[in-house]
């Protein structure tokens, strides 16, 4: 068994949408597929994999560095055993060989990428779906294919008013989802306050709004949307400051009551790790959006699940960024608290197989082999166009 070959390509994913930060005009992500000589059915055994939105395709990275390690490696040294599946821990290993530890900047999504293909195309060798897997190499053996889902929109786009922003929002919890978010940083407090008015006017009793700055704020201005949100009843208030500034966060903490939310910026084990140990972050009460399609794929994912266990952070405070399929995987598999979904955005890359519907919130995962990718024909279209 081995891999033949592993091909990217770059494709826009572009749209006029921005949020507090950047906007996505001219925005990017990487395919990749991993061909393997293994015949299931007939058919030869491919992995896919993509980056997560807002960080841009890597395919310079992939194909300098990641890629001709792999291909240049023995082909045994990379399975679990003579004869057995692909071994993506040890693939981790030689992608990562030659690179020094820290300063994990965007290689994490290069690696990341090459990742997700990789899983794929393991739980596709071992025939079953990825969840199950999953579940039985790393959890309890149980599977949970019941997900909650949220629906993340609510950008900044010109000409965009609060009208248009209610009957987005709407349209979301029309589609069946019970928590929405919007983004907010984008304008002044003030602005930013009728936005939120406008949007909770549309919601029922049981349905929830979680707002995301993007990062955008110093502590100050933290505290005073804190301070705004605190009567609101969120569902979260997601990336107050930057990414990085543990101590924003910690102090923040101390203003605002209700939940938080951050993470999607950290693409290591070890910047996990120090949110966790000086981030002031709840376990009781606040949630994290780890992404492992942005940071260095599930190997690492499985080191940063671990290390919140023993930092007494259960998985179901885990909702990740980035509407894929591949953490709907994990959450089924290991019990993460849901995932992020863009109902209207990032197509064909976020969302689900065809015939999943959001009912109450949730979606169930149909048994479809690997990450379940040709179960949604748009998304397979593109994949099987850079395979063939
Ligand atoms: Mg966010």
């Amino acid at each position: 068994m081995k891999i033949i070959e592993i091909r990217e390509v770059t494709k826009p994913i572009q749209s006029a949408i921005r949020n507090a930060y950047i906007d996505f005009s001219r925005m990017t992500l990487s395919l990749v597929a991993v061909v393997t000589d293994v015949m299931r059915e007939g058919q030869r055994v491919v992995g896919y994999g993509f980056n997560s939105n807002g960080r841009y395709g890597q395919g310079s990275l992939i194909r300098e560095r990641f890629v001709p390690r792999i291909m240049e490696a023995k082909p045994q040294a990379l399975l679990e055993d003579a004869g057995g599946n692909l071994d993506p821990h040890k693939i981790w290993k030689c992608m990562m060989s030659n690179e020094k530890p820290g300063g994990h900047g965007e290689r994490s999504v290069a690696v990341g990428t090459i990742d997700m293909a990789l899983w794929d195309a393991v739980a596709k060798i071992a025939g079953k779906p990825l969840f199950r897997l999953l579940a039985e190499r790393y959890g309890d053996g149980k599977v949970n294919k019941r997900i909650f889902v949220y629906a993340a929109g609510g950008y900044y786009y010109p000409g965009k008013d609060t009208e248009t922003l209610k009957r987005e929002m709407k349209s979301y919890t029309d589609r069946g989802y019970s928590v929405v978010k919007m983004k907010i940083g984008g304008a002044p407090l003030e602005e930013d306050v009728r936005r939120i008015e406008a949007v909770l006017s549309v919601l029922g009793p049981d349905q929830r709004l979680a707002v995301d700055a993007n990062g955008r704020f110093d502590l100050q201005t933290a505290i005073e949307y804190g301070d705004a949100l605190s009567s609101y009843n969120l569902f979260w208030y997601e990336e107050a400051g930057d990414p990085l500034d543990y101590v924003l966060q910690t102090e923040l903490a101390r203003h605002y009551p209700g939940p938080m939310a951050t993470g999607e910026n950290l693409f290591s084990m070890q910047d996990v790790r120090n949110l966790i140990r000086y981030g002031g972050m709840r376990p009781e009460i606040d949630w994290l959006q780890f992404d492992c399609a942005l940071s260095y794929g599930l190997v690492e994912y499985l080191r940063t699940l671990a290390m919140l266990r023993e930092h007494g952070w259960s998985p179901s405070r885990c909702i990740p960024h980035g509407g894929h399929q591949m953490s709907l995987n994990i959450a089924a598999g290991l019990g993460l608290g849901g995932n992020e979904s863009y109902p209207d955005l990032f197509q064909p890359y976020g969302g689900f197989p065809d015939g999943v519907n959001v009912e109450s919130g949730f979606i169930t995962l149909p048994e479809l082999v690997g990450i379940g990718f040709e179960g949604k024909a748009d998304l397979y279209r593109e994949m099987k166009a850079l395979a063939s």
